[in-house]
C-alpha cells in the first residue's frame, strides 16, 4: 500500500519541489462533480473535484469512545450524514466512507481505571463504541462502509512511524517518537490549514520535544501496568493524530477526495494529520477536500465534556425525534455554529408539523375525504419547476440546506392556501374538477427531497407496519364525527354540550397517540404526526 522511496529520492523530491507550491492548496485533478465546496486554506469556494468519475474517498474522523456521544457528536454526524446522501442521491456518486474509532487513549485509560462499572479499559471502550453505533442507528445516520478501530491497526501505525523516521521527519526520545514539525515547516506543510501555527512554537513548554508543535508518533508506556504494545522503540501506545493518518491512508491511499470533522479538529489534529502524510507519501496534498463542521452551542456556550455542559444524544431523544433534530441540522448550513435551545428546536419542531400536516392534507384531498375547489394547477406546477430547479442549484453551492429547506416550506404554504376546505352547501362540492395528480407531485416531490436528506415519513412507517391501522383510524375518526354531527344538529344545551365534551376527549386521546384531527363543518379527517 505505501509508496516506499529510498531517502535520496526523497531528499532530492525535497529539493526540486518549490515551497510556495506545497503551502498551497492544489486544484486536483479529475472529474468536476459541478458542486462547489468551501476551501478553508484559501478561504473560498472551489469545485469539488474527485480523483475517479462519481465515486467519492471520503475519511472521517470519528469518536473516541471513553464516555456518552453528547448532541455535539449528532450534530456533527448527521451534518455529514446529510452531506454523504446529498452526494450520493442527488449527484449519483458512490460514497466510500471511512471512519475512525479512537479506543485506545488516555481519556479511555483514566476513565476505567478504578471504575467499578468496567473491569478493564477494553471493555469500557466497547462499551461506548456499542453504545456510540446505536446512537446513530436512532439518529438513522447511515454507517461507514468500514469502522477503523486504532487497536486493530497497531502494525499499520507502526509501519507509518518507521518511514517518517527513515525520512528523518521524526526522531525519538526516551522511548516516545515524535515529528520534526520544525523541519516540516522548512518545507512549508505544516501550517497549511492554519498558517498561525508556523510561530506557535514556545520554548517553555517543550518538555523533552524539540519544538512545543512537536506531536507524539509513540507514547512510550510511564507505567507497567498501562495498556502499551511492543515496538522498535519499546512498550507503548499510538499518538492521537498518527491514526488517523496511519487508518486513513491504509484503507484510501496516497491523495483522499474529503477528510471531515469538526471544526475545533482543524487544529492541531488535521493539520498534524496532512503534515505527516504528506511526508509519509511524499506528497504537497494528501487530502483533497477538507470538510470542518461548524460547532454545537448549548445556550450559547460551547458544548464539551470539559466544561461539564452536554446534553447525551439519549436525553434529547426524550424530547425530539430524529427527525426534529436532522430538521435543526438542515435548516442552519453545515458550517456555521449550531444553537441548540428550545427556541431553535421550537422551529424544527414546527417545520417538521407542517410538513406532516402537508403530506396527511394531500391525501387527505386525494382520496376525497377534503374537499377543496380553489387550486390552481398551473401556478402549482409553475412554483414546483422553480424549485426542482432551485434545490438542485442550493445543493450544488456549498450543500446550502438552509436554502432548500425555505424553498420546500414556502411551496407547502402555496398548496396549504389552495387546499382549504370548500363550503360544503355550494354546488360543486363533489362534482368540481379535481386536481389530485398536480397535489400528489407535489406531495411526492417534498417527500422525496426530504426522504433524501434522510428525514423519515413517519406515516408511511406507522401505517406500513399495520395495514389495519388505517382502516381502524378511519372508522373510529368516522364515528366520532357522525356524533359530532348529530350533537350539533340535533341536541341542544346540556345534551349538547355533553357529547360535544365526549367527541373533544376522543380527539385529545387520539391527539396523544399521534393522530391529530382535524374538524370541518360536515366531516373530519386525520393526519399522524410522530411526536
Ligand atoms: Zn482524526
Amino acid at each position: 500500500m505505501r509508496i516506499k522511496f529510498g531517502f535520496t529520492i526523497w531528499k532530492r523530491y525535497l529539493h526540486h519541489s518549490s515551497p510556495q507550491k506545497l503551502n498551497n492548496w492544489k486544484k486536483p485533478v479529475g472529474f468536476d462533480t459541478g458542486i462547489s465546496i468551501y476551501n478553508y486554506m484559501i478561504k473560498k469556494k472551489v469545485p469539488l473535484i474527485l480523483n475517479n468519475k462519481n465515486i467519492a474517498k471520503w475519511y472521517m474522523c470519528g469518536p473516541t469512545v471513553y464516555d456518552s456521544a453528547h448532541i455535539g457528536h449528532a450534530c456533527t454526524y448527521t451534518r455529514f450524514d446529510i452531506i454523504r446522501r446529498i452526494l450520493s442521491e442527488h449527484f449519483n456518486i458512490n460514497v466510500i466512507c471511512v471512519m475512525s474509532i479512537t479506543d485506545i487513549d488516555d481519556k479511555i485509560i483514566n476513565r476505567s481505571s478504578g471504575s467499578s462499572q468496567f473491569s478493564d479499559w477494553k471493555e469500557l471502550s466497547k462499551y461506548y463504541e456499542n453504545e456510540f453505533n446505536n446512537d446513530m442507528k436512532l439518529l438513522n445516520i447511515q454507517s461507514p462502509y468500514l469502522n477503523c478501530r486504532v487497536t486493530d491497526y497497531i502494525p499499520q501505525i507502526i509501519d507509518f512511524i518507521n518511514v517518517l523516521l527513515e525520512k528523518n521527519m521524526a526522531y525519538v526520545v526516551n522511548g516516545s517518537v515524535y515529528f520534526k514539525t520544525l523541519d516540516c515547516n522548512l518545507y512549508d506543510k505544516f501550517g497549511k490549514l492554519d498558517k498561525k501555527a508556523i510561530n506557535m512554537d514556545n520554548p517553555s513548554e517543550r518538555g523533552e520535544k524539540k519544538s512545543s508543535l512537536d506531536f507524539a508518533l509513540w507514547k512510550a508506556s510511564k507505567t507497567i501496568d498501562e495498556p502499551s504494545w511492543k515496538s522498535p522503540w519499546g512498550n507503548g501506545r499510538p499518538g492521537w493524530h498518527i491514526e488517523c493518518s496511519a487508518m486513513a491512508s491504509f484503507t484510501l491511499g496516497s491523495n483522499i477526495d474529503i477528510h471531515s470533522g469538526g471544526i475545533d479538529l482543524m487544529f492541531p489534529h488535521h493539520e498534524n494529520e496532512e503534515a505527516q502524510s504528506c511526508c509519509y507519501h511524499s506528497t504537497g496534498q494528501w487530502i483533497n477536500n477538507w470538510l470542518h463542521s461548524g460547532l454545537l452551542h448549548l445556550d450559547d456556550t460551547k458544548m464539551s465534556k470539559s466544561l461539564n455542559n452536554t446534553v447525551t444524544i439519549r436525553n434529547m431523544l426524550d424530547k425530539y425525534t430524529p427527525n426534529q433534530f436532522r430538521l435543526l441540522c438542515l435548516y442552519t448550513h453545515y458550517r456555521s455554529t449550531i444553537e441548540f435551545n428550545e427556541k431553535t428546536m421550537d422551529k424544527a419542531v414546527a417545520l417538521m408539523k407542517k410538513f406532516e400536516y402537508f403530506y396527511g392534507d394531500c391525501k387527505n384531498y386525494i382520496s376525497g375525504k377534503l374537499q377543496a375547489n380553489n387550486i390552481d394547477e398551473a401556478l402549482i406546477y409553475d412554483r414546483l419547476i422553480n424549485a426542482q430547479v432551485n434545490i438542485k442549484n442550493y445543493l450544488a453551492n456549498d450543500f446550502g440546506t438552509p436554502q432548500v429547506i425555505e424553498e420546500l416550506s414556502e411551496l407547502v404554504t402555496v398548496v396549504n392556501k389552495m387546499i382549504v376546505p370548500s363550503d360544503p352547501d355550494s354546488n360543486n362540492t363533489t362534482t368540481g374538477a379535481r386536481s389530485a395528480d398536480c397535489i400528489a407531485a407535489v406531495s411526492q416531490y417534498v417527500d422525496k427531497v426530504l426522504k433524501s436528506f434522510g428525514i423519515v415519513n413517519s406515516q408511511e412507517v406507522i401505517l406500513a407496519n399495520d395495514d389495519k391501522i388505517n382502516q381502524i383510524v378511519d372508522t373510529l375518526v368516522n364515528f366520532r364525527s357522525t356524533i359530532r354531527n348529530k350533537a350539533l344538529k340535533d341536541f341542544k344545551d346540556q345534551q349538547q354540550k355533553e357529547l360535544l365534551t365526549i367527541c373533544d376527549d376522543a380527539r385529545k386521546n387520539l391527539s396523544d397517540c399521534g393522530i391529530k384531527i382535524k374538524d370541518f363543518k360536515d366531516n373530519s379527517t386525520w393526519t399522524i404526526l410522530e411526536k
